[in-house]
């Protein structure tokens, strides 16, 4: 039998990550609870803590009364404005450039980038004038970025159309920027932005203009072999079915993205029409609601049949066909038919645009910081 020597310095490092995590994750709280939380003595949470309170990664914010006798405990708060990310969410549509905080967007810029970003240059010549522009007084510790499609080690192994297949943004950027830069799925990246401590458990689905979908299991992304799981759009409906943007036949995407909503509408009516259009005349028009209840049962199949593989405690819906109103109440109702299991919670994200401002920015934040 071999026995693990720990190197203290290791230990101390992991104890600080552990306190900051409790704090992020927990809440306030006292050293005395958190010697509580971490089976850690007072005198060592005390010694690590002032560390953190010197390097002002974690604050004093205040007394909090003992019951009985002793002094009054100090509160304890992670102090999330110490770290600064740029954040890039990377879309079909639009792209998010952002400067975050661990729980607050800085700048926030929204670009039409469909058809503008074509290669990992486009996207150095979209950051750069934010680096230039801000790295005083921010000084970031990195660039987050979501992007669709699945990453493996910094390069998007595909994107579906925005960037040439097996594009090494990672390498790239830190090249031009001399910076730290994280890569993931933008969903992946979305759902973390969506966390809030370490045993969450739910799904995070978003329509528009593709299907993406996420599943966070106790805190954590499930990324898969090929930083791909959760990836439903691509998932076989029917065999040898519609083509879809991918390659492949008959991919859920193919009956309910978006594209496929207004390529099928533009073929029968003859007209082209904006999105949101055709979701404003369902239940008013003949085509649109028949072309929207065919997209609607292929997406609410996918959702009860993932959840009964990952059983989550919730799903968070986002985007597209979710953000109607109408169309939400049916997919709801369809859900239902389907036997949907009662006790899942489902709901749609909030502040839907803040989500993609965080996604990236807010990752790598959690990577360095957190080590989650
Ligand atoms: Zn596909």
């Amino acid at each position: 039998m071999t026995t693990k020597v720990i190197n203290p310095k290791t230990l101390r490092k992991s104890n600080k990550v552990n306190i900051k995590f409790i704090l992020w994750s927990k809440g306030d709280m006292s050293r005395l609870h958190l010697a509580k939380e971490l089976k850690l003595t007072k005198a060592s949470i005390t010694q690590i803590v002032n560390d953190l309170v010197y390097e002002g990664e974690v604050e004093e914010i205040g007394n909090v009364e003992r019951k009985g006798a002793g002094r009054p405990e100090i509160l304890l708060r992670l102090n999330t404005k110490k770290h600064i990310a740029i954040g890039l969410n990377i879309e079909n549509d639009k792209t998010h450039l952002s400067i975050c905080t661990l729980d607050e967007i800085l700048k926030d810029f929204v670009f039409n980038t469909k058809d503008r970003i074509n290669s990992v240059k486009d996207i150095i010549e979209l950051v750069r004038p934010v680096i230039d522009r801000w790295i005083y007084p921010y000084d970031p510790i990195g660039i987050g970025v979501g992007i669709v499609g699945p990453v493996d080690n910094g390069i998007s192994i595909n994107s579906y159309g925005i960037l040439p297949n097996n594009s090494d943004i990672k390498k790239e950027l830190e090249k031009e920027f001399n910076i730290p830069v994280k890569v993931i799925n933008n969903i992946h990246a979305q759902a973390r932005a969506l966390l809030q401590g370490g045993n969450d458990n739910y799904m995070l689905i978003k329509h528009s203009p593709g299907i993406g979908c996420a599943i966070i299991s106790n805190g954590k992304i499930l990324g898969g072999e090929h930083s791909n799981a959760g990836e439903i759009g691509h998932s076989i409906m029917e065999i040898n079915g519609l083509p879809c943007r991918c390659g492949k036949k008959g991919c859920l995407e193919a009956y309910c993205a978006e594209w496929h909503i207004q390529d099928l509408y533009e073929s029968k009516s003859g007209v082209k029409v904006p999105i949101e259009e055709i979701y404003a005349k369902y239940g008013e028009d003949g085509l649109a609601t028949k072309i929207l209840d065919d997209a609607i049962q292929p997406m609410a199949l996918a959702i009860v049949n993932t959840s009964m593989i990952v059983d989550p405690k919730k799903i968070l819906v986002t985007g597209g066909m979710f953000n109607n109103e109408k169309l939400y109440g049916v997919i709801m109702n369809k859900l239902q038919e389907l036997g949907m299991k009662k006790d899942c919670d489902i709901s749609i994200v909030p502040q839907e645009q803040n989500i993609k401002a965080f996604a990236g920015a807010k990752d790598i934040i959690m990577n360095k910081v957190l080590e989650v």
